[in-house]
């Protein structure tokens, strides 16, 4: 598989100003702090973490809706940070996002319709009757019936009005589509059927997915391989099946642990994680992970862990990957 989205070292370093003018320093926030991953065409990747870690600080990078402090990213072999003109153009259409919130992403004014064409108007493709013809293929496609274009988003339940944010996302033909938490918002019997149809679109079309999920319990269906963030870093990354039967992170186990097993008898003791997260102000030195790891040592609060290959296609940034204790439990929580 080659790498349609790249992205190497990506920083996003805020400046904290205080006083009446905001003319003075008082500090950095390190929102994204030195990431690195790729996507391959046709796969889903899921970035995972809690709130704050810089998910979605990541997210508006790839979209180009915020600059980056440093690092590149590459999209189909151009560099995303210096094309502008017609390539910008034709970037905006290839990388496409969904919202977590189906509510507040779509305009209420407009007819569900005029809503899933507007990415076409945008980018100048078709005429109104072409784009129209469009609309009732899309609507079709993610499940809904095509005299829904006349209809208004209120008329809609949350599920029928994130399949409308994906009918738009599509709309423009994309390679990439960005889902930032697209199924949070909603109930869990509603989760699993977005997903599926995520899922059954990424295999029609052969897109890829940036998915984006605060709980590695979503992404157990959708992802292929896992990114687990913290504090502006990845902690952990690899095969979906390599980190949820064998993480290497103790962030991760603990971020497994809190999945319920269906089977009960085949339950875990759930770890629950210790202390807050530590403001992105304020991130601690050596493993940022270290003032609330189990495992942490003298070391640990000295020297930060690269990044590093535990097993083929399994990375994770911790001294002790390889020697952590079997915890003993199964994380694996029904994957199948
Ligand atoms: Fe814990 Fe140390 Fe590993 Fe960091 S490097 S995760 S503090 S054991
Ligand atoms: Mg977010």
């Amino acid at each position: 598989m080659s790498a349609l989205l790249e992205v190497n070292g990506l920083a996003r370093h805020y400046p904290v100003k205080k006083g009446v003018l905001l003319q003075k320093q008082v500090g950095t926030v390190r929102a994204v702090d030195g990431v690195s991953f790729a996507v391959n065409r046709g796969e889903t990747l899921a970035l995972v973490g809690e709130s704050g870690c810089g998910k979605s600080t990541t997210a508006r990078l790839v979209l180009r809706l915020i600059e980056p402090s440093a690092g590149s990213i590459r999209f189909d072999g151009q560099d995303v940070t210096r094309v502008d003109g017609a390539a910008m153009r034709s970037l905006r259409r290839r990388i496409q996002i969904v919202f977590q919130d189906p509510y507040a992403s779509l305009n209420p004014r407009l007819t569900v319709g005029d809503a899933i064409a507007e990415p076409m108007q945008v980018h100048n493709i078709g005429n109104a009757a072409s784009r129209r013809a469009k609309v009732q293929e899309l609507l079709r496609l993610v499940g809904l019936a095509p005299f829904h274009a006349e209809r208004y988003p209120h008329e809609f339940s949350g599920g029928q009005r994130q399949r409308i944010g994906i009918a738009r996302a599509l709309s423009v033909e994309p390679d990439l589509v960005v889902c930032d938490e697209p199924v949070s918002a909603l109930d869990v019997s509603i989760q699993a059927q977005v997903v599926n149809l995520m899922k059954d679109l990424q295999a029609r079309l052969g897109l890829s997915y940036l998915f984006i999920a605060h709980d590695l319990a979503v992404v157990k269906h959708m992802a292929d391989r896992v990114a687990v963030m913290y504090l502006g870093r990845i902690m952990e990354i690899g095969d979906k099946r390599s980190l949820f039967r064998d993480p290497r992170h103790p962030y991760t186990r603990a971020l497994l642990s809190a999945i319920p097993h269906p089977d009960p008898s085949r339950r875990g003791k759930v770890v629950p994680l210790g202390g807050d997260v530590p403001s992105p102000m304020n991130i601690p030195p050596g493993c940022r992970f270290h003032t609330r790891c189990p495992f942490a040592q003298e070391r640990c609060r000295q020297e930060e862990p690269a990044l590093r290959d535990i097993v083929p296609s399994h990375a994770a940034a911790c001294h002790f990957a390889e020697s952590l204790p079997d915890p003993g439990l199964n994380y694996a929580g029904g994957l199948s």
